[in-house]
């Protein structure tokens, strides 16, 4: 993978968005750029090309858009963590704590079959409450993870961590 490309410059920081105080991580500037998107998406399947991954799952709704383009380069097949009441078909359910209140994701429960090997993505792993309800979902299927990646870690807000502490090893692009 070409190491001169900047991600970090590629990403925009948006001030007091979605409310004050918070600085946003903007990866659309990345997406929209051929050279740092496809430089992005190709280290971040990197580590993972001989690991046997036959599905990337992604979290609604960046992970999709990295998920899917992982999901190409590894030849995997790809599967959806949405939010709740967006999937057709029989689904499992898991609630997961936001800074206010609490929300469900959910997964179809045919969509990992027991021992599959899989590897998570989003763009961004902040608190980690997210990838750990999207990890609870997929074990309670049976999928191995292999590993979960992020463009960004927040590092400061204990992500990582958290997932390690599950067992699931962690990959970011930028800290
Ligand atoms: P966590 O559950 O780790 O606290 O938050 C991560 C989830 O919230 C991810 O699904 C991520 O897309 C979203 N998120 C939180 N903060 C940001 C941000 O600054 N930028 C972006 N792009 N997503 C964020």
């Amino acid at each position: 993978s070409d190491t001169s490309i900047d991600f970090v410059s590629a990403i925009r920081t948006i001030p007091d968005y979605p409310k004050p105080g918070i600085m946003f991580r903007d990866i659309t500037t990345l997406l929209a750029d051929p050279e740092v998107f496809r430089a992005a998406v190709d280290a971040m399947v990197s580590p993972y090309k001989d690991q046997g991954v036959a599905l990337v799952a992604g979290i609604e709704a960046r992970g999709f858009i990295l998920g899917g383009a992982m999901s190409h380069q590894l030849s995997a097949g790809f599967v959806p963590i949405r939010k709740k009441g967006k999937l057709p078909h029989e689904t499992i359910r898991v609630a997961y704590s936001l800074e206010y209140g609490v929300d469900e994701m959910e997964m179809h429960r045919d969509a990992v079959a027991p021992g599959t090997r899989v590897l998570l993505t989003d763009d961004l792993i902040a608190t980690g409450g997210t990838a750990e309800a999207a990890v609870k979902l997929l074990r309670e299927l049976g999928a191995e993870i292999v590993g979960a990646c992020f463009v960004i870690d927040l590092p400061e807000l204990g992500g990582r961590r958290r997932l390690e502490a599950l067992g699931v090893s962690v990959k970011t692009l930028v800290a």
